[in-house]
């Protein structure tokens, strides 16, 4: 069985194709970089127009794949920014009507967790799942993936992206902040801001543009800003496991690149007795392959989507969508 999966939520245009065993047949991704500022919902979805087709093409010819051979297509119907799911998913609804293939609708943030826990092989893991417009801990129940702590204002990648701009710096934040970041030592003073399982991050782009303001060197606040945010996020994965008696972490979206994270939940993990993974950085930003692979498991349970009803849901929660493909009676 082999899937071709398109990803458009947000900045990233990107068709995956995958098979079976979630082998990767074919990858090819291009990025929205906004001239300046933030992402620009119409200019992004006017990217992913320009691009998709070419993508498609590319990601096929890689796999060697003959589009009648595949069982579906799938895209992403939410949550995201409308345009830009509105172009992906008019592509997918195209090419599942000319190759007269079913269509299947995939959670943009099921797609994070479900590549993250195929490649990591740790079947009863919390997933941290921390992105651009996302921020969430995250564990399998009853059919459902269940959030247990999320960020109550923005996303954290969004959170990074937005403070690296007003100090300067271009999108996206995350990176340049994690390279200015490397070697510094001056923790300067932020809020820390966890509540209960939940996170916020706004009270920390405030004080830390005040500390800009009056001459703190850029790096250092990178650097505080790193340990304070995510020291957060490990603090409420941790508290996930602790109440669930679970030993596992698979991280997963784009912050789960940062290798400050990565080390921060590994430390906290290791110290408990458990495992924690991440996967392959392409496949932690947003990709196709992880809407193919989710449209795969999906088109197992029998899950398909008319042309008619396959409207996008930009404020589609992970805990709305049904999970047909995993034992319900499991974790
Ligand atoms: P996604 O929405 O999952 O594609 O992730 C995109 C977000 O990941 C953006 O906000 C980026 O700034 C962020 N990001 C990418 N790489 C890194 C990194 N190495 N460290 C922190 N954030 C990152
Ligand atoms: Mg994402």
């Amino acid at each position: 069985m082999v899937v071709l999966g398109i990803e458009s939520t947000a900045h990233t245009a990107s068709v995956g194709v995958v098979g079976d065993g979630a082998e990767i047949l074919g990858l090819s991704s291009d990025m929205y970089h906004p001239p300046s500022g933030g992402i620009h919902p119409r200019e992004a979805a006017n990217h992913h127009v320009d691009l998709l087709p070419g993508l498609v093409e590319a990601a096929l010819e890689q796999s060697g794949v003959n589009p009648r051979s595949l069982e579906a297509v799938a895209f992403a119907q939410g949550p995201g920014l409308g345009p830009c799911l509105r172009a992906g998913a008019t592509v997918a609804r195209v090419l599942a009507l000319s190759w007269d293939r079913p269509l299947v609708a995939v959670n943009h943030c099921v797609a994070h967790v479900e590549i993250a826990r195929v490649l990591s092989g740790l079947d009863d893991a919390i997933l941290l799942y921390a992105s651009g417009g996302n921020t969430q801990v995250i564990s399998y129940g009853a059919g459902r993936y269940r959030v247990l702590g999320e960020t109550l204002d923005v996303g954290i990648g969004n959170f990074l992206d937005k403070l690296w701009i007003a100090l300067g710096g271009t999108f996206p934040g995350g990176p340049a902040i994690e390279a200015a970041a490397r070697d510094r030592t001056n923790l300067l003073p932020l809020p820390y801001s966890v509540h209960g399982m939940d996170v916020a991050f706004s009270g920390i782009l405030t004080a830390a543009l005040e500390l800009a303001r009056r001459g703190a060197d850029r790096a250092d606040i990178a650097y505080s800003v790193e340990t304070t945010a995510y020291a957060m996020l490990t603090e409420v994965t941790e508290r996930a496991l602790a109440h669930l008696g679970r030993q596992d972490v698979v991280l997963g979206g784009g912050v789960a690149c940062n290798e400050r994270l990565r080390a921060m939940v590994r430390t906290m993990v290791e110290a408990r007795g458990g495992r924690s993974f991440a996967p392959p950085k392409r496949l932690c930003v947003d990709n196709g392959a992880m809407i193919a692979w989710t449209g795969l498991l999906g088109v197992r349970a029998g899950m398909r989507v008319d042309v008619e009803r396959s409207a996008v849901r930009p404020r589609q929660r992970t805990d709305l969508v049904d999970v047909p493909w995993r034992d319900p009676s499991g974790r």
